[in-house]
């Protein structure tokens, strides 16, 4: 089969990375890709949302399948343009429909659907200034710290967390007058969780469904997870406190709930669910849905995937995945992200990266990368994710770090403690 994949992140390498394995692949293409996406593939400068360049490029090429790795896409319908479109409609994508979407793409369409579907998550209000004084006198219920989110997407800076009533007022107003565009035009206030949190990923057809393994990933810049947010430092599977038990809990709980729900609301959905969860006293509870894989969960999860992951999105694509076997590696598998210095604020980009060759018993995915008259340059903020296997946890981070020590690039940085509190 001929795959094109979407995207051109650490995700999109470690997905092209385990779609390549597969022997059902006569040739992958990667829409844009980067550096590291060309030595598995072969790159086509398309961006993964411009749908017409797509379009024509799947029927030049007879493209059998298009998996979708980022949500900006999915958001913008790239499913529902496939269906529509008479040339492309036999052509399976892997990804929700816009509606299905909306899940990622509208924290309030997510909060009401959780509702409907008795599936458990913080108690909320929805508000837009034409009811911002419900609004202050919602928050006026809740004890600190505060939970403010915009909407709509915000490349994960949407959410604000704030100590005091006070600011919570002045920001929630803040919010709602443009701080993030039409993002923010509505608002909505959660109660605050407090417990560890970690990613699920489910893969369904739309009816069944199969489980990932399951991670966790550290987001702020600091150690001791401190500091700026960032798009991701590292991840860790499994995850000790994801027992079975737990996980039964999970299944039944928000995972079933939320494939049937959405199959009962008439809501296209073939594709990857991801589960931000939070554990509160042994209870999981939902903190947000996306539609997609996490960043830097792939580059460790895809590490534990056994099965041939072309032949489970056959299953997605033919509504015959409860035929199809998901196997899990028993191994530890972690991922940390090298990044530039500076970044998540300002930083440069263009430094050549040496040491790639010298990296053995690690696999590094690409994430802001690019090739420059032959030399892998840095070409973003989170540069490469070293994903390593290990018999734990331990063992697994010295080999990330020991190849993390053998590639440099000019302000390198990563931080050391990824997996601290697991
Ligand atoms: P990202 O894109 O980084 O995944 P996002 O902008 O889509 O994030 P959320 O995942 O909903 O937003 O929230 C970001 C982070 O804020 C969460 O990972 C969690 O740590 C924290 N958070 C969100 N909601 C709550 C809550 N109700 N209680 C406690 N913490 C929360």
């Amino acid at each position: 089969m001929k795959l094109l994949l979407l995207g051109s992140g650490g995700r999109e390498h470690a997905l092209a990375w385990k779609i390549a394995q597969s022997p059902k692949i006569e040739k992958l293409y990667i829409a844009p890709g980067n550096a590291g996406t060309g030595s598995v593939g072969e790159n086509v400068n398309i961006k993964a949302d411009d749908f017409s360049s797509i379009k024509a490029f799947v029927l030049d090429n007879n493209i059998n399948m298009v998996v979708v790795g980022p949500e900006d896409p999915l958001v913008k319908g790239i499913y529902d343009y496939f269906q529509k479109d008479s040339e492309l409609n036999k052509i399976p994508v892997i990804g929700p429909s816009q509606k299905g979407a909306t899940l990622e793409g509208s924290k309030e369409f997510a909060k009401a659907f959780m509702m409907r579907h008795n599936i458990p998550t913080a108690g909320y209000k929805s508000i837009t200034s034409a009811n911002l004084q419900e609004g202050l006198d919602f928050l006026e219920t809740l004890e600190a710290p505060y939970v403010l989110k915009a909407d709509g997407l915000c490349a994960g800076k949407g959410v604000l967390i704030l100590p005091t009533l006070e600011e919570a007022k002045k920001e929630l107003q803040e919010m709602l007058s443009g701080m993030f565009g039409d993002a923010s035009a509505t608002v909505v206030i959660e109660e605050f969780l407090s417990g560890i949190e970690c990613s699920v990923f489910v893969l369904s057809d739309g009816k069944n469904y199969k489980v990932l393994p399951v991670a966790k990933d550290y987001k702020r810049i600091g150690e001791g997870d401190k500091g700026l947010n960032t798009g991701g430092m590292g991840s860790v599977t499994p995850v000790p406190f994801a027992d079975a038990a737990w996980m039964k809990k999970v299944d039944e709980r928000i995972i079933r709930p939320t494939v049937e729900g959405l199959a009962q609301e008439g809501i296209d959905y073939k594709g990857f669910i991801f589960l931000g969860l939070i554990n509160v006293k042994g209870e999981p509870m939902v903190i947000e849905y996306n539609v997609r894989m996490g960043d830097p969960e792939t580059e460790s999860v895809m590490l534990r995937v056994k099965s041939d992951l072309v032949e489970l999105f056959e299953g997605v694509a033919a509504g015959n995945l409860d035929e199809k076997v998901l196997e899990e590696d028993p191994r530890t598998a972690v991922s940390v992200m090298l990044v530039s210095g500076g970044y998540p604020e300002h930083y440069d980009k263009g430094f050549p990266i040496s040491g790639l060759d010298q990296v053995k018993d690690s696999i590094v995915f690409h994430a802001g990368t690019t090739m420059k008259d032959g030399q892998v340059v840095t070409n973003g903020g989170r540069v490469l994710a070293i994903s390593s296997y290990g018999n734990n946890k331990d063992e697994a981070l010295a080999q990330s770090f020991s190849a993390a020590k053998l590639i440099d690039f000019e302000k390198k940085y990563f931080r050391s403690d990824i997996g601290f509190d697991l």
